[in-house]
C-alpha cells in the first residue's frame, strides 16, 4: 500500500483549510507509522478499545479522533486523551462524557451527529432534537460543542448524497449564528469527500483512499 503517496494526493486535492482524518479502524500499528512518518497526526477509530490499545502503544503526539457509535460505559477509557468525538448521538451521552472530562480535570471537544441518511440504522439526532439539545448544554461545563457530524446514505445516488449534505450545513450555519465556536462540520469520506468540501465541509473522515480496502 502507498500509504504516503495516498495521503499527499488527497492533500493536494483538498484545501489547507480543510483537516484530514486518517481512518485507522482495523489497520495495524505498522501502516499507521507510515502515515505518521509522512508527517500526518490526525487518526481516526470507530471501536473505543482499538483506540485506547492504539493510543497506548503510538506516539503521543497522535491526534485520536472516534468517529463510531459510542457507548456511554466506555467513555471512560478514552476521557484521558480523546481529542474530537465524532458521534455523539444523546443528551445522555454527553452527560457521561462532561462527567468523565470532569474527573480527567480537562475539555472534551464533542462533534454531535445529525441523522441526515435515509437508512434507518445510521446513527444521530434530528434536527428537532438538536435544538433541545442545545438548550440543555449551558449546564455541561467540561464539553465543547464544536460543530455536527453526519454520514450520507450509501448509495451511487450522487444528487441524494448532495442534497443531504446540503442539509446538514444549512442546520450548521444556522446554529453557527449563536454559538461562536462552532467552527467543525465533519462530512464526507473516500466516496464522496470531494463533493463534501464543495458544499461547505472542513473535516474529511478518510479511511479506503489511504490505508485500503477493509477487510
Ligand atoms: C469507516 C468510516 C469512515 C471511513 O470510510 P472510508 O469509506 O473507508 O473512507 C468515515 N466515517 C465513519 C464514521 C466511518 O465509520
Amino acid at each position: 500500500m502507498k500509504i504516503k503517496e495516498n495521503l499527499s494526493l488527497i492533500k493536494s486535492r483538498i484545501p489547507e483549510s480543510v483537516v484530514l482524518v486518517a481512518v485507522s479502524k482495523t489497520k495495524s500499528n505498522k501502516l499507521i507509522m507510515e502515515a505518521y512518518n509522512s508527517g500526518h497526526r490526525v487518526f481516526g477509530e470507530n471501536k473505543v478499545q482499538e483506540m485506547v490499545l492504539k493510543w497506548e502503544t503510538l506516539p503521543k503526539d497522535i491526534e485520536w479522533h472516534m468517529i463510531g457509535h459510542v457507548q456511554r460505559n466506555k467513555v471512560k477509557y478514552m476521557a484521558p486523551f480523546v481529542s474530537l468525538i465524532h458521534g455523539v448521538d444523546s443528551l445522555k451521552l454527553l452527560i457521561e462524557i462532561n462527567k468523565q472530562a470532569k474527573k480527567n480535570d480537562r475539555t472534551i471537544n464533542c462533534l454531535l451527529q445529525v441523522h441526515i441518511a435515509k437508512e434507518e440504522t445510521k446513527q444521530g439526532f434530528n434536527v428537532i432534537e438538536l435544538d433541545l439539545v442545545f438548550k440543555k448544554l449551558q449546564s455541561l461545563e467540561n464539553i465543547q460543542i464544536k460543530g455536527l457530524m453526519g454520514m450520507a446514505t450509501f448509495t451511487n445516488d450522487s444528487s441524494l448524497i448532495e442534497s443531504e449534505f446540503k442539509s446538514l450545513k444549512s442546520k450548521f450555519d444556522v446554529l453557527k449564528l449563536n454559538n461562536k465556536k462552532f467552527d467543525v462540520l465533519s462530512m464526507g469520506m473516500s466516496g464522496d469527500y470531494k463533493s463534501a468540501i464543495i458544499i461547505g465541509s472542513t473535516m474529511i473522515r478518510v479511511g479506503s483512499k489511504i490505508f485500503g480496502e477493509r477487510n
